[in-house]
């Protein structure tokens, strides 16, 4: 079926979320469009949709392999992914290695600064609010999320920062931090906690190991220039370019 026929669940601003082929499943498509602060700054990237759609394939795929839940079902195009249809839990849950972005200014540590551990935090989803930090105590009074499921979140978290970090640092890339979210799938009166969204370099701070050159969003929020040609890097170096097309492999200028 045609994306124009298909019903739009959701947009939001770097995908589209459409009805999927059976029920409990959605088409989630990746589009080339991208925001910083909260929507104020926007821009088209040409191929950013492709890219971060087999890059977030690649890690949905080897988070899955080892036992990481995950809504990724298969990919469709170079576009689209079948993902399992979740009830969204509305917190970014953010893990942090090294410190940078808000963190930094929040506590004023000097970006690069490596962090005693890894520090999670939990942001209410709220683009009116423009995200604000939240505590546990915020997430089970206003009922995000119950206490259960804030321990199997950490538990996920951890689990993705330690297998990413490994994956990352093997292509000489360090992971800085990310954002992830997770969302619940019901199975009678039950329900379980799975990762869902993307994982990409929209949603990761990725910095060459060697020359903490930025080969992620930031390049876009802070004007760096080279956003298409350092997203290709991550994917260059993650093994996945050669199933991209040509006119990706070659370059998009
Ligand atoms: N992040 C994200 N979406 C958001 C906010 C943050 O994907 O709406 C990611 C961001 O790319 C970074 C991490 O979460 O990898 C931590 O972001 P931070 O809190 O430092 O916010 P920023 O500096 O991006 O405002």
């Amino acid at each position: 079926m045609s994306t124009a026929r298909r019903k739009k669940i959701y947009e939001g601003k770097a995908k589209i979320l459409y009805e999927g082929p059976e029920p409990g499943t959605l088409i989630q498509y990746f589009k080339d469009d991208a925001t910083a602060f909260n929507a104020q700054k926007k821009a088209v990237l040409e191929g950013k949709g492709v890219i971060n759609n087999r890059i977030s394939e690649h890690i949905m795929t080897r988070l899955n392999a080892i036992g990481v839940q995950n809504h990724f079902i298969k990919r469709l195009n170079l576009r689209e992914q079948l993902i399992k249809e979740v009830e969204i839990i509305p917190l970014e849950v953010v893990c942090r290695n090294v410190a940078a972005g808000s963190l930094s200014t929040r506590f004023g540590l000097p970006e690069g600064q490596a962090l005693p551990r890894s520090i999670i935090e939990f942001y209410y989803k709220d683009d009116k609010l423009g995200d604000p930090l939240v505590t546990e105590e915020h997430v089970t009074a206003f009922n995000w999320a119950t206490t259960q499921e804030i321990d199997d979140i950490l538990a996920t978290t951890l689990r993705v920062n330690d297998f990413l970090s490994g994956m990352f640092g093997a292509v000489g890339i360090t992971l800085v931090d990310f954002k992830i979210e997770f969302g619940r799938v019901w199975e009678g009166d039950f329900s379980r906690v799975i990762l869902a969204d993307e994982i990409s370099p929209d949603s990761c701070r990725l910095w060459d190991t060697i020359s903490s050159e930025k080969l992620d969003k930031d390049r876009f929020r802070r004007d760096l220039g080279n956003v298409i040609e350092s997203y290709t890097e991550v994917a260059r170096r993650l093994g996945v370019m050669k199933d991209m097309p040509t006119v990706i492999q070659g370059g998009l200028h």
